[in-house]
């Protein structure tokens, strides 16, 4: 199939491509590089410059590579700032989704696979959190994600789109090629590594008064390669008409780990002590969220083949490790 990933720059959207590639699709990326790297594109895909807020754009490279399906990951992610900034995730999440849909309709592609997330639940009053339990999120990062969901089902009614959601839970880990960079990093598993070498300081475990084993919040993390599969699985699935539109949760099975656990785990990868200490809860942060998998599991077969904590882990690290060997790493803030 030829198809167009927007954010395919980005760490989750570059380990996507890698795989759509490596099944032997024709992908072109479409990223601003606001947040993604050039050299995250894997060789054999085409790159795109552009915004998903610039319909022109779109139109010109659905025209270009001939786009047969959409796999949509171009967003504004980090729920802290959507909390300061709702403008930019409505921009960006609402308003930059809708000129994606038009200029889908309007080059007449029908199929898209959407990167959505748990923060569509807020703060869930049961685990694991399944597909039709209540949607009531607690920031706009959640929220826009939330209305680009809705927004598909109405465009299916109008116009005949096919579309997935997929609600991602906590990705981490890394391929040999693509693995997490941001700019400032906020996520507990690159916090942790880096601290572990030495370039971090301590570990801010934020809160540890929790109603959970040990206090600390509890996530369900899922290695970022099993979480690319998922997106291949479903855009062939809606590409061969197999799949009806759809939501799907995406997480690692049904269990997930403590900030604790983390840290201790990447303390048996790395084999280097990890200063770590208890500050404030973090705003916005659900105690627990874990995934019930079992719809995408039994309607798509996903299964996950990288469940273990230590391995995910342990890719990351390698990652890393191998990137700062090459002199590619930047000093950590
Ligand atoms: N976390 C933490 N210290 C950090 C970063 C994260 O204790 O420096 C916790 C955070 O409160 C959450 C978990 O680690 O419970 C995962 O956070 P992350 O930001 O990686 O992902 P999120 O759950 O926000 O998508």
């Amino acid at each position: 199939m030829r198809i167009l990933v927007t954010g395919g720059a980005g760490y989750i959207g570059s380990v996507i491509t890698e795989e759509l590639v490596a099944r032997g699709h024709d992908v072109a990326v479409f990223d601003n590089l606001a947040k993604g790297h050039r050299d995250a594109v894997v060789e054999g895909a085409a790159f795109l410059q552009g915004d998903v807020l610039d319909g022109e754009a779109l139109r010109g490279a659905f025209r270009t590579y001939g786009v047969e399906a959409v796999v949509h990951m171009a967003a504004d992610s980090l729920v802290g700032e959507s909390v300061g900034n709702p403008g930019k995730y409505y921009r960006s999440n609402v308003v930059g989704g809708l000129t994606l849909l038009d200029a889908m309709r309007d080059a007449g592609v029908g199929r898209i696979v959407f990167s959505s997330t748990a923060a569509v639940y807020g703060e869930p009053n049961k685990q694991p959190i399944e597909e039709d339990d209540p949607l009531a999120p607690t920031n706009p990062y959640g929220e826009t994600k939330l209305a680009f969901e809705r927004a598909l089902a109405w465009y299916e009614r109008a116009h005949g789109l096919s579309h997935v959601s997929l609600r991602y839970f906590n990705a981490a880990g890394a391929t040999d090629r693509c693995g997490e960079r941001h700019d400032p990093e906020t996520h507990l598993v690159p916090l942790v590594l880096r601290a572990a070498l030495g370039e971090a300081g301590e570990v801010v475990i934020f809160g540890d008064d929790y109603p959970t084993k040990d206090g600390t919040c509890v996530r369900d993390y899922i290695h970022v390669r099993d979480l690319a599969h998922a997106h291949v699985l479903a855009i062939e699935a809606i590409g061969a008409g197999r799949a009806k539109s759809r939501v799907y949760n995406l997480g690692c099975g049904g269990r997930g780990y403590t900030v604790r656990e983390v840290i201790d785990a990447a303390r048996d990868v790395t084999g280097r002590p990890i200063p770590a200490r208890v500050g404030p809860r973090r705003a916005g942060d659900p105690a627990v969220l874990v995934a019930s998998s079992t719809r995408i599991e039994r309607e798509l077969g996903f299964r996950p083949r990288h469940q273990d904590l230590a391995e995910i882990i342990g890719s990351a690290f390698d990652w890393m490790l191998a990137r700062r060997r090459r002199g590619g790493a930047r000093p950590a803030a």
